[in-house]
């Protein structure tokens, strides 16, 4: 597999912090106070006590002292002047071609062998227009040595990802959390969640984030992941037990779905079922392991439903790929990235919330080749492939085979279930 460094760079994850006790870190923080985030490096008191002096060593300084302070880092004019360039769309056309156009020739100077797009192209300096003229000649004036881009720029610059879009408009809430109020010394945890690349099995990518309360439980994180599984079709039965056709989920389908699929997370060598099976995939994994020889057992251990497991009882390590298996074997890894306390400012509720999703890239229709396949058709002779992939109106246009021959027209799931603001 040819991949650049820039792939595999992002999906390597780690490394991971120390050990956090998260109960512990809920106690050293005290209700009320101003929030910190500990990373790989925390040390929360002592970032408290710098956020501390510096406010005391603020409150001794007399009006016009911080007048003086304030207005020598004020950067209104900066914002007034951004603020008239990005108004104007003339201007702000102007601005964002040049620099698509200087970030494609740095790529190409530095990757040669990259295929060559179509070259963005500037205005003819005779057409430009007073405004867009005078920006760009004030551009041009800057003396600063680190304005422009250089050819070293293109270690710094990657083309945008997948991963890097998001279906959400605003942040998406799931759940009801906090559970009760008064939990102001509760702590957020930001997930991120990370499927494996359809074409690259041994790579991660980021699928989706979440914010997450101490307070909630391991399984309230898990029923936010939004997942293809979910949107698997239902089989349609006859009377005798066949199957005779396939229908698409809906929202009131997935409740039933989640509590007979099964589900397992794996953190610190711990594995927490859903507990919705006398023996659910956690007592299945570990019945599992007793059957290995003895030295190369995994040592992992059993732990309650993940239902009732809450963040606060566990210990964690930042940037740790914790494991999740649920539905058959559909896989997911998850990494906390940072915590801190919760902050006044915080959504009052609705946790644990959704930050980012990553849009699903569709199957396209293998008639047209233009549009995402709708159905996948199995047993069709005319195709010469079973399963196909078509859409809608090619399928509409095919219709069902003329010689009475049997065919399964399964719907592909269009993932509208969970993965945007409304569901
Ligand atoms: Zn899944
Ligand atoms: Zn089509």
């Amino acid at each position: 597999m040819n991949l650049t460094p820039g792939q595999t760079h992002e999906a390597y994850l780690g490394p991971s912090s120390g050990p956090i006790d998260i109960a512990a870190f809920l106690s050293a923080g005290h209700p009320g106070n101003t929030p910190e985030e500990i990373g790989t490096s925390g040390a929360p008191s002592q970032a408290r006590g710098l956020q501390l002096s510096a406010r005391e060593e603020w409150s001794t300084l007399d009006a016009a002292q911080q007048e003086a302070v304030q207005s020598e880092c004020c950067v209104d004019d900066l914002r007034a002047l951004l603020n008239d360039t990005m108004s104007n769309p003339r201007l702000m056309n102007h601005v964002t071609r040049t620099h698509d156009a200087f970030v494609q020739a740095i790529y190409e100077t530095a990757e040669p062998t990259r295929r060559k797009r179509k070259r963005a192209t500037f205005a003819d300096p005779e057409d430009e227009l007073p405004e867009v003229r005078a920006l760009r000649l004030k551009h041009e004036a800057i003396a600063l040595k680190c304005w422009p881009l250089t050819i070293h720029a293109a270690s710094f610059i990657r083309p945008s990802k997948q991963s890097d879009h998001n279906t959400l408009v605003n942040v998406k809430t799931i759940g009801s959390g906090p559970t009760s109020e008064g939990q102001r010394d509760d702590a957020l945890l930001f997930v991120t969640v990370y499927n494996r690349l359809s074409w690259g099995q041994k790579f991660l990518s980021r699928a989706s984030q979440h914010v997450v309360l101490s307070s909630q439980t391991i399984g309230d994180f898990y029923e936010a992941i939004p997942c293809s599984s979910n949107e698997r079709p239902l089989e349609v039965h006859d009377d005798s037990g066949d199957i005779i056709g396939y229908k698409s989920r809906q929202s009131d389908d997935m409740a039933t779905d989640a509590s007979t699929s099964g589900a397992m997370v794996c953190i610190e060598n711990v594995l927490y079922g859903d507990g919705q099976d006398e023996h659910d995939y956690a007592d299945k994994a570990m019945q599992l392991v007793q059957t290995l020889p003895e030295n190369s057992r995994p040592h992992v251990s059993l732990g309650a439903s993940m239902h009732d497991v809450k963040f606060a009882s566990l210990t964690m390590r930042l940037h740790e790929p914790y494991w999740i298996v649920h539905a058959g074997k559909c896989e997911h890894w998850f990494i906390v990235s940072s915590i801190r306390l919760r902050h006044p400012s915080d959504p009052r509720s609705g946790y644990p919330l959704t930050t980012q999703i990553t849009p699903a890239l569709s199957e396209i229709c293998r008639v047209c080749t233009k549009v995402p396949a709708l159905f996948s058709v199995v047993g069709d002779m005319r195709f010469g492939e079973s399963p196909f992939l078509i859409c809608g109106p090619c399928w509409r246009w095919m219709g069902e085979p003329k010689d009475g021959s049997e065919v399964l027209v399964v719907p592909v799931p269009v993932h509208e279930l969970g993965w945007s603001n409304t569901t």
